[in-house]
């Protein structure tokens, strides 16, 4: 990690400092191109993905599609100030019928997907895997505070799709979303060595006055013949936000060579950005044997006795397989 910058101010005109050149991994990265009225976040993951992936060993496809939700709920959780969480799962009828990726600010991620082997076929991209469903986002600012919850339908498309659909009717802010997770295979001593990587963007516009955020809302084709659709026309800064983030490859977003403040300058250099410290994140579990003890306390002595096998009870966290065990005496069991 570098450490922490105050605002960098990378216009051309008045450069602070020259836009790093060192690449951060595991770290959004906040951003605003005033002149636009656009903000956003930039997500570069590294090791931290790497970890989360690998503990779980998915099939190619269905990693990638966890990575894909893991890089989403950076950009979208990491603006909570509070010691607070943010969690993203999807439920739906494709092969991966349920993931979830549990954010906890300031830093810490963990992630599962459940998924069927048997509907698994080449060729899957993300959208397949999910099919139909829906995905939600809850923000828990803790025990005291009341839970938000945010539900988008899953039809058909991907993470990027959902991610749009829910920010045009629920937020109604402008938004793009840009996810991107690749494989990376490095040669070394013992052979080339595979890791995860992942990147992804995030661009608002938010202008002073909110009636140059008004988006097209409905296709004209679902009012009724004969009626005069009102057509609004984009504002000219967010036309060209949109172009601007467009123009942005999978590979710009995955390349470990290319610092993440190159890569927006790179974008936006003409209209001038300026980036802002970045937010570090990390694999991280919150589970324990006490949390995991107090679970057990929690069943009915019947279930809990049903769960001794071999002399113990064992528990596996689904978010890090991590394997807890228990004498039943331990567990509550009475022998
Ligand atoms: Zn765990």
């Amino acid at each position: 990690m570098t450490p922490a910058s105050p605002d960098i101010n990378i216009t051309p005109e008045t450069p602070v400092r020259a836009p790093s050149s060192v690449p951060v991994d595991d770290a959004v990265l906040p951003y605003e191109v005033a002149s636009l009225d656009l903000r956003g976040r930039l997500t570069r993951l590294g090791p931290a993905l790497d970890d989360i992936l690998t503990k779980h060993d998915y099939p190619p496809a269905v990693g990638k599609l966890l990575g894909e939700a893991i890089v989403l709920t950076t950009l979208l959780g990491s603006s909570l100030k509070f010691d607070g969480r943010f969690i993203l799962q999807t439920q739906t009828d494709g092969p991966v019928s349920f993931l979830i990726v549990d954010f906890q600010a300031p830093d810490r991620l963990r992630a599962y997907a459940r998924y069927d082997a048997r509907r698994l076929a080449a060729g899957q991209d993300s959208a397949a895997l999910l099919g139909r469903g829906h995905l939600a986002m809850t923000v828990d600012q803790g025990p005291d505070m009341s839970r938000y919850q945010g539900l988008v339908a899953l039809e058909g498309g991907n993470l990027e799709d959902a991610a749009h659909e829910y920010f045009l009717r629920s937020e109604q802010i402008p938004t793009k979303v840009r996810l991107a997770v690749g494989e990376e295979w490095r040669g070394g001593g013992d052979g080339p060595k595979h890791r995860w990587r992942a990147g992804g963007m995030l661009l608002q516009f938010l202008p002073k006055a909110p009636e140059r955020a008004r988006q097209p809302d409905f296709h004209p084709g679902d009012a009724p013949e004969g009626v005069v659709v009102d057509e609004v026309a984009e504002d000219d800064a967010w036309v060209e936000g949109q172009s601007l983030i467009s123009t942005v490859e999978d590979i710009e977003l995955l390349d470990p060579d290319l610092s993440g403040e190159r890569l927006l300058y790179r974008l936006f250099h003409e209209r001038g950005v300026r980036v802002f410290a970045p937010l570090p994140l990390r694999a991280q579990c919150s589970c324990s044997r006490e949390a995991v003890s107090g679970m057990l306390n929690s069943f009915e002595p019947a279930d809990r006795a049903g769960m001794v096998k071999d002399g113990k009870v064992e528990v596996t966290c689904e978010f890090c397989s991590s394997v807890y065990q228990f004498t039943p005496l331990e567990a509550g069991v009475e022998e």
